[in-house]
Protein backbone atom coordinates (compact mmCIF):
# COMPACT_ATOMS: atom_id res chain seq x y z
CA UNK A 1 0.00 0.00 0.00
CA UNK A 2 1.55 3.59 -0.95
CA UNK A 3 1.18 6.96 1.05
CA UNK A 4 -1.29 7.71 -2.09
CA UNK A 5 -3.53 4.97 -0.91
CA UNK A 6 -3.76 5.63 2.80
CA UNK A 7 -3.91 9.63 2.40
CA UNK A 8 -5.52 11.70 0.63
CA UNK A 9 -6.49 15.42 0.10
CA UNK A 10 -9.80 16.89 1.38
CA UNK A 11 -11.50 16.75 -2.08
CA UNK A 12 -10.34 13.59 -2.90
CA UNK A 13 -12.94 10.77 -4.42
CA UNK A 14 -14.66 7.74 -3.58
CA UNK A 15 -13.12 7.15 -0.13
CA UNK A 16 -11.75 3.47 0.36
CA UNK A 17 -14.97 1.41 2.10
CA UNK A 18 -13.92 -1.51 4.37
CA UNK A 19 -16.54 -4.27 5.30
CA UNK A 20 -15.13 -6.41 8.04
CA UNK A 21 -13.80 -5.53 11.54
CA UNK A 22 -10.22 -6.91 10.58
CA UNK A 23 -9.80 -4.43 7.42
CA UNK A 24 -10.89 -1.56 9.35
CA UNK A 25 -8.28 -1.89 11.54
CA UNK A 26 -6.13 -2.79 9.56
CA UNK A 27 -6.17 0.23 7.30
CA UNK A 28 -6.20 2.48 10.12
CA UNK A 29 -3.33 1.48 11.43
CA UNK A 30 -1.90 2.14 8.06
CA UNK A 31 -3.14 5.28 7.58
CA UNK A 32 -1.73 6.04 11.31
CA UNK A 33 1.84 4.70 10.23
CA UNK A 34 1.74 6.70 6.88
CA UNK A 35 0.57 10.51 8.73
CA UNK A 36 2.86 12.49 10.83
CA UNK A 37 3.76 11.74 14.35
CA UNK A 38 0.62 13.14 16.69
CA UNK A 39 -1.99 12.99 14.00
CA UNK A 40 -5.32 12.10 15.33
CA UNK A 41 -8.22 10.44 14.13
CA UNK A 42 -11.84 11.48 13.45
CA UNK A 43 -14.47 9.44 13.56
CA UNK A 44 -18.09 9.95 12.54
CA UNK A 45 -20.27 7.38 12.98
CA UNK A 46 -24.08 7.53 10.78
CA UNK A 47 -26.43 5.19 9.58
CA UNK A 48 -26.19 6.40 6.03
CA UNK A 49 -29.14 8.31 3.85
CA UNK A 50 -26.41 11.20 3.79
CA UNK A 51 -27.20 14.92 3.92
CA UNK A 52 -25.36 18.35 4.77
CA UNK A 53 -26.20 17.80 8.17
CA UNK A 54 -23.55 14.54 8.21
CA UNK A 55 -21.71 16.57 5.72
CA UNK A 56 -21.07 19.08 8.80
CA UNK A 57 -19.71 16.27 10.96
CA UNK A 58 -17.21 14.82 8.12
CA UNK A 59 -16.15 18.52 7.39
CA UNK A 60 -15.73 19.03 11.07
CA UNK A 61 -13.64 15.67 11.42
CA UNK A 62 -11.41 16.67 8.69
CA UNK A 63 -10.53 19.94 9.87
CA UNK A 64 -9.34 18.86 13.42
CA UNK A 65 -7.64 15.43 12.00
CA UNK A 66 -5.00 14.16 9.55
CA UNK A 67 -7.45 10.67 9.03
CA UNK A 68 -10.66 10.54 9.01
CA UNK A 69 -12.87 7.54 9.38
CA UNK A 70 -16.44 6.61 8.88
CA UNK A 71 -19.11 4.89 9.63
CA UNK A 72 -22.42 3.80 7.65
CA UNK A 73 -24.39 1.45 9.72
CA UNK A 74 -28.55 0.94 9.98
CA UNK A 75 -28.13 -0.36 13.31
CA UNK A 76 -30.93 -2.77 14.34
CA UNK A 77 -30.25 -2.57 18.38
CA UNK A 78 -31.51 0.73 18.37
CA UNK A 79 -34.96 0.06 15.72
CA UNK A 80 -38.06 -0.87 18.24
CA UNK A 81 -40.30 -2.27 15.45
CA UNK A 82 -38.50 -4.32 12.46
CA UNK A 83 -40.83 -1.87 9.74
CA UNK A 84 -39.30 1.01 10.75
CA UNK A 85 -35.77 -0.80 10.62
CA UNK A 86 -36.97 -2.19 6.69
CA UNK A 87 -38.19 1.46 5.84
CA UNK A 88 -34.74 3.39 6.55
CA UNK A 89 -33.47 4.82 3.57
CA UNK A 90 -30.53 3.18 2.58
CA UNK A 91 -28.64 5.48 -0.46
CA UNK A 92 -24.88 3.75 0.40
CA UNK A 93 -23.40 5.07 -3.59
CA UNK A 94 -24.54 8.40 -2.68
CA UNK A 95 -23.50 8.46 0.78
CA UNK A 96 -19.63 7.25 -0.68
CA UNK A 97 -19.84 10.34 -2.62
CA UNK A 98 -21.14 12.93 -0.36
CA UNK A 99 -18.42 11.42 2.20
CA UNK A 100 -15.87 11.54 -0.11
CA UNK A 101 -17.07 15.25 -1.18
CA UNK A 102 -15.43 15.79 2.28
CA UNK A 103 -12.17 14.23 2.32
CA UNK A 104 -13.10 11.33 4.37
CA UNK A 105 -10.45 8.97 4.13
CA UNK A 106 -12.02 5.81 4.87
CA UNK A 107 -15.93 4.45 5.79
CA UNK A 108 -16.43 1.52 7.25
CA UNK A 109 -19.79 -0.48 6.19
CA UNK A 110 -20.39 -3.69 8.28
CA UNK A 111 -22.91 -6.09 7.71
CA UNK A 112 -25.29 -6.81 10.39
CA UNK A 113 -23.01 -10.15 11.23
CA UNK A 114 -19.86 -7.82 11.61
CA UNK A 115 -21.16 -5.86 13.74
CA UNK A 116 -22.80 -8.21 15.96
CA UNK A 117 -21.12 -11.64 15.52
CA UNK A 118 -22.68 -13.34 18.00
CA UNK A 119 -25.95 -12.83 17.13
CA UNK A 120 -27.93 -10.07 19.51
CA UNK A 121 -25.57 -8.74 22.58
CA UNK A 122 -26.00 -10.00 25.56
CA UNK A 123 -24.31 -7.78 27.46
CA UNK A 124 -25.10 -4.41 26.41
CA UNK A 125 -24.97 -0.35 27.58
CA UNK A 126 -27.73 0.51 29.36
CA UNK A 127 -28.10 4.05 29.02
CA UNK A 128 -29.99 4.54 32.62
CA UNK A 129 -32.62 7.22 33.54
CA UNK A 130 -31.52 9.37 30.91
CA UNK A 131 -32.24 7.21 28.18
CA UNK A 132 -35.83 6.18 29.36
CA UNK A 133 -36.84 10.13 29.15
CA UNK A 134 -38.31 12.15 25.82
CA UNK A 135 -37.13 10.11 23.01
CA UNK A 136 -36.41 6.76 25.25
CA UNK A 137 -40.34 7.13 26.50
CA UNK A 138 -41.78 6.80 22.64
CA UNK A 139 -38.62 4.51 21.66
CA UNK A 140 -38.31 2.06 24.45
CA UNK A 141 -34.65 0.22 24.21
CA UNK A 142 -33.87 3.01 21.84
CA UNK A 143 -30.52 4.42 23.53
CA UNK A 144 -29.52 1.03 25.15
CA UNK A 145 -29.05 0.06 21.19
CA UNK A 146 -27.86 3.33 19.93
CA UNK A 147 -25.00 3.72 22.63
CA UNK A 148 -24.10 -0.11 22.27
CA UNK A 149 -23.26 0.67 18.96
CA UNK A 150 -21.64 3.20 19.15
CA UNK A 151 -19.55 1.83 22.25
CA UNK A 152 -18.61 -0.87 19.09
CA UNK A 153 -17.16 1.93 17.15
CA UNK A 154 -15.17 3.40 19.61
CA UNK A 155 -13.74 0.45 20.29
CA UNK A 156 -12.76 0.00 16.61
CA UNK A 157 -11.70 2.57 15.13
CA UNK A 158 -9.53 4.17 18.36
CA UNK A 159 -5.74 4.62 16.72
CA UNK A 160 -4.58 3.75 19.67
CA UNK A 161 -3.01 6.03 22.67
CA UNK A 162 -1.37 8.49 22.59
CA UNK A 163 -2.79 9.01 18.93
CA UNK A 164 -5.77 11.96 19.67
CA UNK A 165 -8.95 10.13 18.73
CA UNK A 166 -12.12 12.17 18.34
CA UNK A 167 -15.90 10.94 17.29
CA UNK A 168 -18.41 13.16 16.15
CA UNK A 169 -21.57 13.89 17.06
CA UNK A 170 -24.50 16.28 15.98
CA UNK A 171 -26.34 18.96 18.32
CA UNK A 172 -29.86 17.63 15.96
CA UNK A 173 -29.89 14.40 18.07
CA UNK A 174 -29.21 16.26 21.58
CA UNK A 175 -30.19 13.34 24.00
CA UNK A 176 -27.87 10.91 22.00
CA UNK A 177 -25.02 13.40 22.69
CA UNK A 178 -25.86 13.88 26.24
CA UNK A 179 -26.24 9.95 26.57
CA UNK A 180 -22.64 9.51 24.61
CA UNK A 181 -20.92 12.32 26.64
CA UNK A 182 -22.22 10.15 30.00
CA UNK A 183 -21.16 6.82 28.64
CA UNK A 184 -17.32 8.09 27.39
CA UNK A 185 -17.18 9.37 31.36
CA UNK A 186 -18.67 6.84 33.36
CA UNK A 187 -16.99 4.61 31.03
CA UNK A 188 -13.54 6.04 30.94
CA UNK A 189 -13.29 6.23 27.31
CA UNK A 190 -10.35 8.38 26.11
CA UNK A 191 -11.78 9.53 22.52
CA UNK A 192 -13.37 12.88 22.66
CA UNK A 193 -16.74 13.72 21.82
CA UNK A 194 -16.76 16.58 19.33
CA UNK A 195 -20.57 18.59 18.91
CA UNK A 196 -21.69 19.70 15.91
CA UNK A 197 -24.01 22.71 15.61
CA UNK A 198 -27.72 21.49 13.63
CA UNK A 199 -27.62 21.94 10.10
CA UNK A 200 -30.93 23.46 8.75
CA UNK A 201 -32.56 23.96 5.13
CA UNK A 202 -33.99 27.27 4.23
CA UNK A 203 -37.58 27.32 5.67
CA UNK A 204 -35.64 26.66 9.06
CA UNK A 205 -36.37 22.88 9.07
CA UNK A 206 -33.37 20.58 10.71
CA UNK A 207 -32.06 18.50 7.89
CA UNK A 208 -33.21 14.84 8.54
CA UNK A 209 -32.90 11.79 6.70
CA UNK A 210 -36.95 11.44 7.70
CA UNK A 211 -37.65 15.12 5.97
CA UNK A 212 -38.09 12.62 2.39
CA UNK A 213 -40.92 11.45 4.06
CA UNK A 214 -43.12 14.33 4.45
CA UNK A 215 -45.24 15.86 1.60
CA UNK A 216 -45.28 19.69 0.62
CA UNK A 217 -48.15 20.71 2.89
CA UNK A 218 -46.73 18.64 5.77
CA UNK A 219 -43.09 20.30 5.22
CA UNK A 220 -45.09 23.69 5.76
CA UNK A 221 -46.35 22.79 8.71
CA UNK A 222 -43.45 21.31 9.99
CA UNK A 223 -41.56 24.51 10.05
CA UNK A 224 -43.28 25.87 13.23
CA UNK A 225 -41.06 23.20 15.21
CA UNK A 226 -37.64 25.85 14.50
CA UNK A 227 -40.21 28.83 14.15
CA UNK A 228 -41.39 28.02 17.75
CA UNK A 229 -38.09 27.01 19.28
CA UNK A 230 -36.43 30.34 17.42
CA UNK A 231 -39.07 32.40 19.24
CA UNK A 232 -37.96 31.19 22.99
CA UNK A 233 -34.37 31.60 21.98
CA UNK A 234 -35.36 34.96 21.05
CA UNK A 235 -37.12 35.69 24.38
CA UNK A 236 -33.92 33.92 26.17
CA UNK A 237 -31.27 36.20 24.34
CA UNK A 238 -33.23 38.85 25.67
CA UNK A 239 -33.53 37.92 29.27
CA UNK A 240 -37.10 37.45 28.70
CA UNK A 241 -39.39 34.95 30.48
CA UNK A 242 -39.83 32.06 28.11
CA UNK A 243 -43.33 32.20 26.72
CA UNK A 244 -43.57 28.51 26.49
CA UNK A 245 -47.06 27.99 26.85
CA UNK A 246 -47.47 30.10 23.51
CA UNK A 247 -44.52 28.49 21.84
CA UNK A 248 -46.90 24.70 22.90
CA UNK A 249 -50.19 26.57 21.23
CA UNK A 250 -48.27 27.97 18.41
CA UNK A 251 -47.12 24.37 17.53
CA UNK A 252 -51.20 23.02 18.30
CA UNK A 253 -52.13 25.53 15.46
CA UNK A 254 -50.33 23.83 13.06
CA UNK A 255 -51.58 21.81 9.91
CA UNK A 256 -50.24 18.03 10.42
CA UNK A 257 -48.70 18.57 13.58
CA UNK A 258 -49.09 16.71 16.64
CA UNK A 259 -46.88 17.94 19.35
CA UNK A 260 -45.23 15.10 21.62
CA UNK A 261 -43.34 17.46 23.76
CA UNK A 262 -41.79 20.68 24.26
CA UNK A 263 -39.44 21.18 27.05
CA UNK A 264 -37.26 23.44 28.28
CA UNK A 265 -33.53 21.61 30.04
CA UNK A 266 -30.29 21.71 31.15
CA UNK A 267 -28.23 20.81 28.39
CA UNK A 268 -25.87 18.09 29.84
CA UNK A 269 -28.45 16.49 32.43
CA UNK A 270 -31.95 17.08 30.36
CA UNK A 271 -33.57 17.51 33.35
CA UNK A 272 -35.56 20.12 33.75
CA UNK A 273 -34.89 24.06 33.61
CA UNK A 274 -36.36 25.66 36.83
CA UNK A 275 -40.11 26.36 35.95
CA UNK A 276 -39.95 29.97 37.07
CA UNK A 277 -38.38 30.39 33.64
CA UNK A 278 -42.00 31.07 32.33
CA UNK A 279 -42.13 33.75 34.79
CA UNK A 280 -39.19 35.33 35.71
CA UNK A 281 -36.30 36.87 33.28
CA UNK A 282 -34.22 33.65 31.10
CA UNK A 283 -30.54 33.59 32.60
CA UNK A 284 -27.74 30.87 31.60
CA UNK A 285 -27.95 28.36 29.10
CA UNK A 286 -30.69 25.74 28.39
CA UNK A 287 -31.99 23.69 25.83
CA UNK A 288 -35.31 23.67 24.18
CA UNK A 289 -36.47 20.48 23.27
CA UNK A 290 -39.40 19.78 20.65
CA UNK A 291 -40.53 16.15 19.15
CA UNK A 292 -43.83 16.27 17.12
CA UNK A 293 -45.16 13.87 14.51
CA UNK A 294 -46.07 15.45 11.06
CA UNK A 295 -48.42 13.04 8.97
CA UNK A 296 -46.86 9.91 9.44
CA UNK A 297 -42.91 11.24 10.19
CA UNK A 298 -41.67 11.70 13.79
CA UNK A 299 -39.58 15.05 14.00
CA UNK A 300 -37.11 16.32 16.90
CA UNK A 301 -35.59 19.74 17.03
CA UNK A 302 -34.11 21.50 19.73
CA UNK A 303 -31.96 24.79 20.03
CA UNK A 304 -29.75 26.05 22.18
CA UNK A 305 -31.65 29.13 24.91
CA UNK A 306 -28.88 31.40 26.05
CA UNK A 307 -28.53 35.37 27.34
CA UNK A 308 -26.80 37.69 24.12
CA UNK A 309 -23.58 38.39 25.54
P1 LIG B 1 -27.87 9.37 11.80
O1 LIG B 1 -27.30 8.93 10.50
O2 LIG B 1 -29.25 9.91 11.71
O3 LIG B 1 -27.67 8.36 12.90
O4 LIG B 1 -26.99 10.63 12.24
C1 LIG B 1 -25.59 10.53 12.30
C2 LIG B 1 -25.06 11.77 12.95
O5 LIG B 1 -25.40 12.91 12.17
C3 LIG B 1 -25.64 12.01 14.35
O6 LIG B 1 -24.59 12.41 15.22
C4 LIG B 1 -26.63 13.10 14.11
O7 LIG B 1 -26.84 13.93 15.24
C5 LIG B 1 -25.94 13.90 13.01
N1 LIG B 1 -26.93 14.72 12.29
C6 LIG B 1 -28.07 14.30 11.70
N2 LIG B 1 -28.76 15.35 11.19
C7 LIG B 1 -28.04 16.45 11.49
C8 LIG B 1 -28.22 17.85 11.24
N3 LIG B 1 -29.29 18.32 10.60
N4 LIG B 1 -27.27 18.70 11.68
C9 LIG B 1 -26.17 18.24 12.35
N5 LIG B 1 -25.94 16.94 12.61
C10 LIG B 1 -26.86 16.05 12.19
Amino acid sequence: MTATDVHRDADGGVPGVVHTRDELRSRIAALMAAAPAGAGLGLVPTMGALHDGHAALASAARTANDVVVASVFVNPLQFGDAEDLERYPRTFEADLELLGRCGVDLVFAPSIEQMYPGGTPLVRISSGSLGETFEGASRPGHFDGALTAVAKLLHLADPGAPRPFRAYFGQKDAQQLALVRRMVEDLNYRVRIEAVPIIRDDDGLARSSRNRFLSAAEREGATVLPRALSELARQAAQRLPLGIDEAVELIDSAPYVHLDYLEVVDPRTLEPWAENCRYTPFVGEALALVAARVGAVRLIDNMVLRNET
